[in-house]
């Protein structure tokens, strides 16, 4: 009765290279099997909606995982459709023929179909866990039943055999352990449940299991009895399937907690429910702390991706631009398949209207928590401002349009974080540029003597405290027709006011004494001259060309640093008395003009927070002052 019927040859590869390469879990088997035996009964589903004589009773229709451990078997079975014995033959006998795909396209027409088949392998991964499956099904409407088994590669077999009841069972016969992997685990009522939960939560069917659980054992202290209860394990509803109206905030902290999306409350959530062009649910949330590792190579971005309320993907990278990677959260499609790979998502058209879409959500609702719960957004811009800023700096600044305006910055005026727009807006007319100070803290740059003109004008003054600002900032260039400025770069666009000492004057009438400091300083500067910006410090080092002193730091702090420095130029207030005693010595006493111009440029040095080359003979000079 029983005749072996062998795969054709393709078929055999094929199978061969499924079960060693698509599926880098072994676990996903359970969910293929889950997913199917839900599609069967999505199939009654779908029959009873258009047959009068077919009643479709919710109680009727579940999925059971029975694990044997002693006999070492796995049985899935559901009470779904069932097959006849042509559609095992063409079904599991055809590696890539999906009966399920060819239902949905037969019954179209028909609203909300939720068939998740369609590529005609996830069958076959059960053969990962198993050494021999047994299929046995009886096909709605018909009183046979039949059993297919097969061994994997070689090929199977089918013959009439009993079943009661319409569904199909199918029993995994699970491998030994080897000495790599470990098969044992697949026997484990609570390793399978939790599998389950991973994969098939949101499967709109019940999944059942008898779970073994213990008790105290009545009239005997301090002992206790096994007994069996039946659990259903999944939830089945999915919380972005629901109406936003039911749930509340606290709904999805639960989710966020559950997920173990992070440890936080989640600032922000965003529920979208997209039904145009490409239809999708989602659930994002903006965390409110920064993870532990946010900020190194470690962490990793990524969306949970569903097809269907089937887990797919664990942290789909594609879905989220690198500058929103904070975002946590998941999407679900029905669009997309189930036995996918990295590589083909990559290219799949839905997925990138998707992420499209994602990311334009994102943007929004970060502009609305701007501009309606500004203290909210400083609170995010708290943990993940940075990332925004390398955002803009990244891709040589291909993003910038999207982010500049959720940038923040502190303002000298206004003492807390600013935008650019607030900044822009209220720019005096006379102010030709947006200025910032970059240096290490709030504290430190509000003491930087370059920043004095500009402040004496009332003119407003960003804060740049963030290594990568200034860098962010060079790829913006200009924001509403106004160009960024450093207050220590070369020309300020200030005017001096008419009763100061004209620099201009002071420096030609003294050429000699600043070629002379120059000099002195050997190369450490490009030029020594007047300064147009202090008020009432006697020094300061600017610079001219596109590298500020600020960025040399950070770049010669960096592993493969180029020793790149930025032209720096020794500025001396024309206006303040150390200036009178340098003209005095010039000409008069070559010694003191060496030292006080060494000194100036050491002083120039520590207030930039640069290093001084020889800390002792600073030292001993200060002493020469002294003494
Ligand atoms: P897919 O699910 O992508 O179609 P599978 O390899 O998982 O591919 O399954 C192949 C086909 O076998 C399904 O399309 C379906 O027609 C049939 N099938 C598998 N499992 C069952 C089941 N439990 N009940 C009824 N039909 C099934
Ligand atoms: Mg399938």
């Amino acid at each position: 009765m029983t005749v072996k019927q062998e795969f054709k040859a393709e078929s055999k590869r094929l199978l061969e290279m499924m079960i060693n390469s698509i599926y880098t879990q072994k676990e996903i088997f359970l969910r293929e099997l889950i997913s199917n035996a839900s599609d069967a009964i999505d199939k009654i589903y779908y029959k009873a909606l258009t047959d009068d004589g077919l009643v479709f009773n919710k109680e009727d229709y579940y999925i059971r995982v029975t694990a044997d451990k002693a006999g070492r078997t796995l049985t899935i079975s559901d009470t779904g459709i069932g097959m006849t014995r042509d559609e095992l033959e063409n079904n599991l006998g055809i590696i890539a023929k999906s009966g399920s795909l060819a239902f949905k396209q037969e019954n179209e027409a028909k609203e909300g179909h939720n068939i998740i088949g369609q590529f005609g392998v996830g069958f076959y991964a059960a053969f990962m866990v198993a050494d021999v499956v047994t299929v046995v099904t009886r096909a709605l409407g018909s009183g046979e039943a039949y059993k297919w088994e097969s061994e994997g590669a070689d090929g199977y077999s089918i013959e009439p055999c009993a079943k009661d009841t319409v569904g199909t069972e199918i029993t995994l016969k699970i491998k030994p352990n080897t000495e790599e992997d470990s098969y044992d685990e697949f026997l484990e009522e609570y390793r399978l449940r939790s599998i389950i939960k991973k994969y098939s939560d949101f499967i709109r069917y019940p999944i059942k299991m008898d779970m073994t659980r213990s008790r105290p054992k009545e009239g005997a202290d301090n002992e206790f009895e096994d007994y069996v209860e039946e659990e259903t394990v999944n939830s089945m509803v999915p919380i972005w399937r629901k109406n936003k109206n039911e749930l509340k905030p606290e709904d999805y902290e639960n989710f966020y907690n559950e997920k173990r999306y992070g440890f936080d409350k989640p600032l922000k959530h965003i529920h979208i429910s997209a039904d145009g062009a490409v239809v999708y649910n989602a659930i994002l949330f903006i965390p409110e702390n920064t993870p532990f590792d946010y900020y190194t190579k470690e962490y990793e971005k990524g969306l949970e991706l569903y097809s269907n309320g089937v887990l797919i993907m664990n942290k789909c990278a594609d879905l989220l631009p690198d500058y929103f990677s904070f975002v946590k959260g998941m999407v679900d499609s029905e669009d997309l398949s189930l036995n996918i790979s990295r590589e083909m998502l990559q290219h799949d058209r839905q997925l990138t209207l998707i992420a499209k879409n994602i990311k334009n959500r994102i943007k929004s609702q970060l502009q609305s928590m701007l501009k309606d719960e500004r203290e909210s957004y400083e609170k995010f811009y708290e943990s993940f401002g940075r990332q925004l800023k390398f955002g803009v700096y990244s891709d040589y600044g291909a993003n910038k349009d999207t982010l500049q305006d959720l940038l923040l910055f502190y303002s000298s005026k206004e003492k807390k974080p600013v935008t650019l727009d607030e900044y822009v807006s209220r720019m005096p007319e006379d102010q030709k540029y947006i200025y910032y100070a970059a240096g290490e803290s709030i504290e430190r740059i509000e003491k930087l003597p370059q920043t004095e003109l500009v402040a004496d004008k009332g003119y407003e003054i960003l804060y740049f405290t963030d290594d990568i600002d200034e860098f962010a900032i060079k790829m913006i260039t200009t924001y509403k027709d106004k160009t960024f400025k450093s207050v220590s770069s070369g020309d300020l666009g200030i005017e001096p006011d008419a009763d100061e000492k004209n620099a201009d004057e002071e420096e030609s009438g003294n050429k000699e004494l600043f070629e002379r400091m120059q000099t002195i300083l050997g190369g450490k500067v490009k030029q020594v001259k007047a300064s147009k910006r202090l008020k009432s410090h006697p020094v300061c080092l600017s610079t001219e060309g596109e590298v500020t002193i600020e960025m040399e730091k950070i770049l010669n702090a960096m592993p493969n640093n180029q020793d790149i420095k930025a032209d720096k130029i020794l500025e001396i207030n024309v206006n303040h008395q150390v200036f009178q005693s340098l003209k005095d010595a010039l000409g008069n006493d070559e010694e003191k003009l060496n030292l006080y111009t060494n000194l100036l440029y050491h002083q120039a040095l520590l207030i930039e927070g640069l290093p001084i080359g020889d800390p002792v003979a600073f030292t001993n000079d200060i002493c020469k002052v002294m003494v």
